[in-house]
């Protein structure tokens, strides 16, 4: 196991193209760090940085401690697992899975071994005599993945390894590699776009953007306190609705005001509630996410704010609905049992505790 740390570390690509911003980070021993981003954000940049396969602008990277600038990628103990399986087309799986440890020179009967209990685990021990081209999609990802973890490199990097395979597929693969890992206990750092992956699988997730790093936090942390609009709106499906509004002081304290028009879109709100900026007043967005929107009990206080509704879609566990307030479309996610059609005027309400508050800038607040 082995403790990563990037430090001012940054790479301009010819022709000036930025992949990466400098960016500190330190990945613990151990753990699985997963880098969420667009395409075209720098996931793949940072990966071949980290690999030593390019080279950095300027900062380091270290292992342990060890400074890594003139270590080759061999001699980095690591292993990578590629989107596009990349596999010795004339060797069987066999011999695919058994080609780093044998590089090692490890002995027969231990590589023979441990590609029996790798290819168990991911499920592939009746496909060791067959060659790649004779492989299904997943299969030939299974194997690759198996072949990056035979010989227990002390890291694994794994560049959108299941993004080209079927939903179903690519969660039992999910679920495969996170079985895999406890065994391992190697320093993990797995790139996606998929907010979803990110969330089901990482000890902490690193959100990019245009090359910058925008949030470092636990799965939990980057759903209910994005840092910013942008992680805001990526991570969390349906996205997190993001409500102009107008915050005033008002008599002893303060007010939120959703829509210049509708008098019930206005409501007091509490101090310890106000976005945490000097002077808490003027445009904000109030971010919300949509099981935090629920129809409103009409005996009920707090905010309160009217919608038609849209559209609803059926979800099977719960159900989606996109009504309309003074042009803007919300997104709320209710209980499959409601009944609530497409025309209807609803009165909505959330819990004031639960909003993200977002400046001018986009940062929240
Ligand atoms: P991601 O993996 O998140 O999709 P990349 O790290 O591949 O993003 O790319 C980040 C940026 O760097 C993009 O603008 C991309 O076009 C650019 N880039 C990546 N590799 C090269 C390269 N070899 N030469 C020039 N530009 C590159
Ligand atoms: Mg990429």
């Amino acid at each position: 196991m082995v403790t990563i740390e990037l430090s001012s570390l940054a790479k301009t690509h010819p022709r000036g193209v930025v992949g990466l911003h400098p960016l500190d980070l330190r990945i613990p021993s151990g753990e699985l760090l997963v880098v969420l981003g667009p395409s075209g954000s720098g996931k793949s940049t940072l990966l071949r940085l980290i690999a030593g396969l390019d080279a950095a602008t300027s900062g380091g990277i270290t292992f342990d401690g060890r400074d890594m600038a003139n270590v080759s990628p061999r001699d980095r103990d690591l292993a990578m697992v590629f989107q596009n399986p990349v596999l010795y087309p004339h060797l069987s799986v066999f011999e695919n899975l058994a080609f780093p440890a044998r590089a090692r020179r490890w002995k027969q009967e231990r590589i023979a071994g441990r590609v029996h209990e790798i290819a168990r685990a991911l499920e592939i021990e009746p496909l060791l005599d067959r060659e790649p081209a004779a492989l299904s999609g997943g299969e030939r990802q299974r194997v690759s993945l198996g072949r990056a973890v035979v010989r227990e490199p002390r890291i694994i990097l794994l560049d959108e390894p299941f993004s080209s395979l079927d939903p179903p597929l690519r969660v039992a693969l999910r679920e495969r590699l996170l079985d895999l890992r406890w065994g391992l206990g190697a320093t993990m750092v797995l790139v996606t776009h998929d907010q979803e992956e990110a969330l089901s699988m990482a000890n902490q997730i690193a959100v990019l953007d245009r090359g910058r790093l925008l949030q470092l936090g636990k799965p939990r942390e980057i759903y209910n306190r994005p840092a910013d609009r942008f992680t805001a709106s990526f991570v969390g499906s349906p996205a997190m609705n993001l409500i102009p509004c107008q915050i005033a002081a008002e008599g002893e304290g303060f007010a939120v005001r959703l829509s210049s028009f509708d008098p019930h879109a206005c409501w007091p709100i509490l101090r310890e509630w106000l976005p945490r900026c000097d002077p808490p007043t003027g445009a904000f967005e109030l971010g919300l996410r949509p099981e935090s929107i629920r129809l409103r009990d009409p005996r009920e206080g707090g905010p309160r704010f009217h919608g038609v509704v849209n559209r609803v879609e059926y979800k099977g566990a719960d159900l989606v609905a996109h009504l309309v307030h003074d042009k803007q479309v919300i997104t709320a996610r209710l209980d499959a049992g409601t009944s609530i059609r497409p025309g209807e005027a609803v009165e909505m309400t959330f819990d004031l505790d639960q909003v993200v508050w977002f400046d001018n800038d986009g940062r929240s607040c």
